[in-house]
């Protein structure tokens, strides 16, 4: 190209711009649930819903559907642009960050590489239309007023339909279907207050109530026989605040994607803190075998940097030494309230 050949700079466009970026934030179906979900969560609803659709081809469609505070249509159609948020609006505020989201990008990334069907209505007292908005390749095709119920629901067709490498990466549907197995799964255990749904061509592939107790969580997840195995965690300390279920070595797993692990209710991937937890088991498992744990951390926000990528899943501790500490004296004592560090030998 003649731009490239004479060495002069441009800059980008934007729909060049959300291309780029939706490649770090939209892997795959799975991302696009994670971040729909997290929106959710954010807008405080109590019920989300996740509809799968796939045919030969792939995952065909997702919808999202929450009763969440919604949108009025001047920020419905907002939402999509890049760096449009309602949660931050200074630096400072990601020192103590409350929210899932922050980076005003998921939107903005979904609807570059998609079709994306918003349908929203924010919770009024006044009787209210709600908007519909349709955008695909990040060109806004539809935007209507429409009767909807209080909340949002986002429906996403021909994901990756303009970035072909891409959706030449994914993987079958049984593999892409356990990454979002997995998504639901870990926000179901981090939000045990809300309820969740996840549907697969019709069929109900998990579906939790809102009770707020994690063991609930674990019992509709994995079902009664694998929730009464499980024993109790609670910290030590006062730093930090474990709640959380740990199984006896009987139960073990061969992977470590039965340690899960949230900290203020963010689902996280951190290896200090899932090895703290393998620490804690000890020489109770063999060598190739892992604990299942699920823990729900709570601990001052400014100690945590959710900041470090841009899905947000890797998160850095400023106390990280006291707090892998601490995961393992308290899942030590939970095994230890079972004596199960001294049956096995591997007490201290
Ligand atoms: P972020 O979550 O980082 O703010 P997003 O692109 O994910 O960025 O969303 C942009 C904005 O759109 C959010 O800040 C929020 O105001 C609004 N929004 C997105 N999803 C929902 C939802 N389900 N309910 C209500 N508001 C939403
Ligand atoms: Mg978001």
């Amino acid at each position: 190209p003649e731009s490239r050949e004479s060495g002069k700079i441009h800059i980008l466009s934007n729909a060049t711009i959300n291309k780029i970026a939706a490649g770090e934030v939209i892997e795959r179906p799975a991302s696009v649930v994670k971040e729909l979900v997290e929106n959710s969560l954010d807008a405080e609803a109590t019920s989300i819903k996740v509809e799968i659709t796939s045919d030969n081809n792939g995952i065909a469609k997702i919808r999202i559907s929450d009763d969440g505070y919604g949108m009025d249509a001047d920020s419905a159609l907002i939402s999509f642009s890049r760096h449009a948020t309602s949660k931050i609006s200074k630096i400072s505020d990601l020192y103590e960050i409350s929210t899932m989201g922050f980076r005003g990008e998921a939107l903005a990334s979904i609807a570059a590489v998609s079709k994306v069907t918003m349908i929203t209505k924010q919770r009024t007292l006044e009787p209210s239309p709600g908007t519909k908005i349709v955008i695909e390749g990040g060109d806004v095709v539809e935007q209507s007023p429409v009767s909807a119920p209080d909340g949002t629901s986002i429906f996403v067709e021909k994901l990756f339909f303009n970035t072909p490498v891409r959706k030449k990466f994914l993987k079958s549907v049984k593999t892409e279907f356990t990454h979002i197995f997995r998504v639901v799964e870990e926000a179901s255990l981090a939000n045990s207050g809300i309820s969740f749904q996840l549907l697969h061509n019709g069929k109900v592939s998990l579906s939790t109530g809102k009770s707020g107790s994690v063991l609930d969580t674990i019992t509709y997840v994995y079902g009664t026989e694998y929730a009464k195995e499980m024993i109790p965690v609670k910290s030590l300390q006062t730093f930090m605040k474990v709640d959380g279920f740990c199984a006896p070595p009987s139960l073990d797993a061969p992977n470590s994607r039965k340690i899960i692990i949230s900290v203020n209710n963010r689902p996280v991937y951190s290896l200090p803190l899932v090895q703290a937890v393998k620490r804690a088991y000890g020489t109770l498992l063999p060598r190739e075998r892992y604990p299942v744990c699920f823990l729900n951390i709570r601990i001052d926000r400014k100690v945590v940097d959710v900041n470090v990528h841009p899905a947000k899943k890797e998160v850095r501790f400023s106390r990280e030494k006291e707090i892998t500490e601490e995961i393992v004296a308290s899942v030590r004592e939970a095994l230890d309230s079972r004596n199960l560090l001294f049956s096995y030998g591997a007490g201290n």
